[in-house]
């Protein structure tokens, strides 16, 4: 048997570092033992995916060295590998399981299952879809069918007992059948849920082996179920320990920049940050922290990884780029690197037109324009409320940039200023005072090139780690956090 695994990443944001780490286990794993690695873009979810994110995650994927055998741009014998295009597959299966009594119609409407959970609420009962579906009999179901009325096909789970599985990292597992609940697998809309596509897919593209992180462990009563009703082998089942930050929370934006694009733009090596992914949880057996994809793979055992949530610490991550820095590259290496990084032509050229007509010297460009190619710029965090608009204007004002920003699909400075000035036309400021503190937050200056084009040239995400760590400075507390998301809702609405 070929041992296969893959990566399944859903392309709706960001490329997020727990993708790349999953992606180097699996890895790993395959390619110790001489097998392939997949790429599948699991893209059911029509709202929230985007071509531009799944393009994205590729190209860090790619910019890591994590290089996929079969992959949606790259083609492969089970192909193609975005769900989006497998449709049809995914209607066929959903339907045998019908046909065999595995799953069922429900043509309950949205507000039937809203009445449903709030009477078993009101009767102190947990909320749960109580399987009114599978009680229609065959004619009902007939005739909603001939008129034509909207379904979702459900899974058929049973009532009382224990599902029990082996999880190759954590040994026995047991879950109780009532905690799991009819999951849909066929949406009104004739799209699949995530688990009938990945079932259908790891299926189809033989994949042996899957090892995804812990939050999907509740998940595994439906999908290894789904299995048996189809009479397939299962692939082996494994849950990796999810990154956390050194506060030990689970790794979220709001602490840690997690957008591996983050880490490109501030000049980490690729080699070093997959070098310390590989040391999430898992380490080499003379305990060396250095060390190349290939020496990993060479020494990887998954049944070695530890199940205690690993810390991704950035101050860490910098100390081993450091070390890759000064040991493994000759000075015309690491030249070359620069070049490749932001020391050339290509990004000169975005920001010479800004610069132009302010230098009258060559050398003056540093000063005025070295924040195009610096980290985290520095400055007294006074000066992001030393403009006319108040803090608590600013804090939200800020927050809601970010939160737009985040959701933008197409980095370019006109939607970034159509933003900004819808922003600050909801605050009831001038666009120059809402520009203040963000001139401060991208260039450090209170008066610099214009601001906009700047984030545009620095790109979206260091942009907005810029941003983030500017009101980090002005302080978020627990209930101004609250009252923000509550209040961004109500924006959003309006
Ligand atoms: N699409 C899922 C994700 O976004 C895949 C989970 C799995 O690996 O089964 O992580």
């Amino acid at each position: 048997m070929t041992i296969r695994t893959r990566v399944a990443p859903s392309p709706t944001g960001d490329p997020h570092l727990g993708t790349a780490y999953i992606a180097l286990f699996n890895y790993a794993f395959a390619k110790q033992q001489g097998g392939e690695f997949v790429l599948r873009i699991e893209d059911t979810d029509q709202v929230r995916s985007t071509p531009e994110s799944e393009q994205a995650i590729m190209d860090s994927l790619r910019w890591l060295g994590l290089n996929w055998d079969h992959g949606p741009d790259v083609g492969g014998e089970f192909g193609p590998y975005r769900q989006s295009e497998r449709s049809d597959l995914y209607k066929k299966y959903a339907q045998q399981l019908v046909d065999n009594g595995k799953a069922f119609y429900c043509f309950a409407t949205a507000e039937e299952l809203d009445q449903m959970r709030e009477e078993q609420m009101a009767e102190g009962l947990r909320p749960k879809y109580d399987g009114r579906g599978l009680k229609l009999s065959q004619n009902e179901i007939e005739a909603n069918l001939a008129a034509e009325k909207p379904y979702v096909i459900r899974m058929n789970i049973p009532a009382e007992g224990t599902f029990k599985f082996n999880d190759y990292l954590r040994g026995e597992i047991e879950i109780p059948w009532e905690n799991v609940d009819m999951q849909v697998l066929l949406k009104a809309d004739g799209f699949p849920t995530y688990f009938l596509a990945n079932v259908v897919d790891d299926h189809h593209m033989e994949i042996s082996h899957i090892f995804r992180g812990e939050e999907w462990i509740n998940s595994a009563p439906k999908l290894l179920k789904l299995y048996e009703d189809f009479g397939w082998t299962a692939p082996t089942l494994g849950h990796l320990p999810l990154l956390r930050n050194p506060d030990k929370s689970k790794l979220s934006k709001r602490k840690n920049p997690t957008s591996i694009n983050y880490y490109k733009e501030m000049g980490f090596l690729p080699e070093a940050v997959l070098n310390y992914l590989g040391r999430m949880g898992w380490s080499m057996p003379d305990e060396r922290e250095k060390f190349t994809l290939a020496e990993m793979i060479e020494n990887f055992d998954m049944k070695r990884v530890s199940l205690g949530g690993p810390v991704f610490d950035v101050e860490k991550l910098s100390w081993l780029n450091g070390l890759w820095i000064r040991e493994n590259l000759t000075d015309e290496e690491l030249i070359n690197r620069f070049v490749d990084w932001k020391f050339n032509g290509e990004t000169l050229g975005k920001i010479l037109p800004q610069v132009k007509t302010r230098i009258n010297t060559l050398s003056d460009l540093v000063e005025l324009a070295g924040y195009f190619v610096s980290g985290m710029p520095t400055y007294a965090p006074e000066l992001l409320t030393a403009g006319k608009a108040e803090e608590d204007v600013i804090r939200q004002a800020l927050q809601f940039f970010i939160w737009d920003l985040e959701a933008l699909r197409t980095w370019e400075k006109s939607e970034i200023f159509a933003i900004a000035k819808t922003l600050a036309d909801h605050h009831e400021l001038k666009i120059k005072v809402f520009l203040e503190p963000i001139f401060v937050a991208i260039s450090g200056k209170t008066s610099s090139t214009s601001v906009i084009d700047a984030m545009e040239i620095l790109g979206s995400d260091m942009s907005r780690a810029r941003l983030r760590v500017a009101l980090g400075h002005i302080g978020v507390s627990k209930k101004q956090a609250k009252k923000l998301e509550k209040a961004y809702k109500v924006y959003q609405a309006d």
